[in-house]
């Protein structure tokens, strides 16, 4: 009988990684989760953990993993991805970007298996084109607050092309847009779960500056499902998936309020240090070559996301 195909899946205990175990797990592969747990969580994967086709490592990915028998794919979407998180952990969110690509993408040219990265639509910084093409090489300000993880990724994606070109690595970098969805942290300071909770605790919703800049959001299912497109297709190079409904946050936030049925209100604070204006995908590329495109539409996967919060708050003190 052919052996189960083996995935490796680092940050597999976060937001994305969970959900990309879930995926692989359901199409009947071994999936080995590697997570260190500074912004992941075991409940996350907490379905899996009798499972005899499901391994966790907990390491940090940034220094060496040697792990025994065949690896197919390695899936490297280990890193603290929320602005205040990579705030709080500048260095490591440094480090897991580099060090944990080289030790991921050597792990890859060692088993021979085919290597997918997580990047971001951060690699555009404060983007002065718009919408964002995988052409455009972007406008990030390398020693901002933001660099430390803009400028992880943009080194994780030279990297990649660098094996890629030089090794012969099977390579695969998704630049990854604002996704939402069920098992994102309610206090990791994005937009969204900041809104909800606000929301269902009926406190202000804190709009930073005026609320104009826009943002894209798309729906983890979509996401996932343009991720596993691209990671069987044949391109190498990098394809922006995300969801290209243009919002301005102010909007976004009226839109939470609406759809919670909450008595907040609106507050303003300060706009964050280099807090990109405008955000949006153009994915021409992945609708042509991976023939995705977004189907949750914000109001229903919103819905989905607020029950979800709904069902996961701490309790009130
Ligand atoms: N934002 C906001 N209020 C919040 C959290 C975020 O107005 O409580 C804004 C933030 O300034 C940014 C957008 O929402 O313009 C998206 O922020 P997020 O932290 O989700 O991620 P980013 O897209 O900046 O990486």
């Amino acid at each position: 009988m052919a052996r189960k195909k083996v995935v490796m899946i680092t940050g597999g205990a976060g937001f994305l990684g969970s959900h990309l175990c879930d995926w692989f797990m359901k199409k009947g592969l071994k999936v080995i989760c590697v997570d260190n747990l500074i912004t992941g969580s075991l409940e996350n994967i907490r379905q899996h953990a009798k499972d005899k086709n499901f391994e966790f490592i907990k390491h940090d990915i940034s220094k060496e993993l040697r792990v025994e028998g065949p690896v197919d794919y390695v899936l490297h979407f280990a890193s603290p991805a929320s602005p205040v998180d990579y705030l709080n952990f500048p260095i490591p969110t440094l480090k897991v970007g580099s060090l944990g690509s080289h030790n991921m993408l050597g792990l890859a040219k060692l088993k021979k298996a085919r290597y997918l990265v997580a990047s971001t639509s951060e690699v555009y910084g404060d983007p002065e084109v718009h919408p964002q093409k995988e052409t455009y090489w972007g406008h990030v300000n390398p020693i901002g607050p933001r660099g430390v993880y803009d400028e992880a990724k943009r080194f994780a994606e030279a990297i990649t092309m660098a094996y890629h070109r030089y090794h012969k690595v099977d390579t695969k970098i998704v630049r990854i847009f604002n996704t939402y969805g069920p098992r994102m942290r309610i206090h990791d300071g994005r937009v969204v779960p900041n809104f909800i909770f606000q929301s269902l605790r009926n406190q202000p919703l804190t709009v930073y500056g005026r609320g104009e800049q826009t943002r894209s959001f798309c729906y983890y299912s979509d996401l996932i499902d343009g991720i596993t497109r691209l990671l069987y297709s044949d391109i190498p190079g990098p394809v922006n998936i995300g969801n290209p409904v243009e919002f301005k946050i102010i909007d976004f936030a009226k839109l939470v309020i609406k759809l919670s049925g909450t008595r907040s209100k609106i507050v303003y604070r300060p706009l964050p240090v280099d807090d990109p204006k405008q955000r949006k995908p153009d994915i021409t590329l992945a609708r042509k070559v991976l023939k995705w495109s977004p189907d949750v539409k914000l109001r229903d996967g919103l819905e989905q996301t607020i029950l979800w919060f709904k069902s996961h708050l701490p309790a009130e003190r």
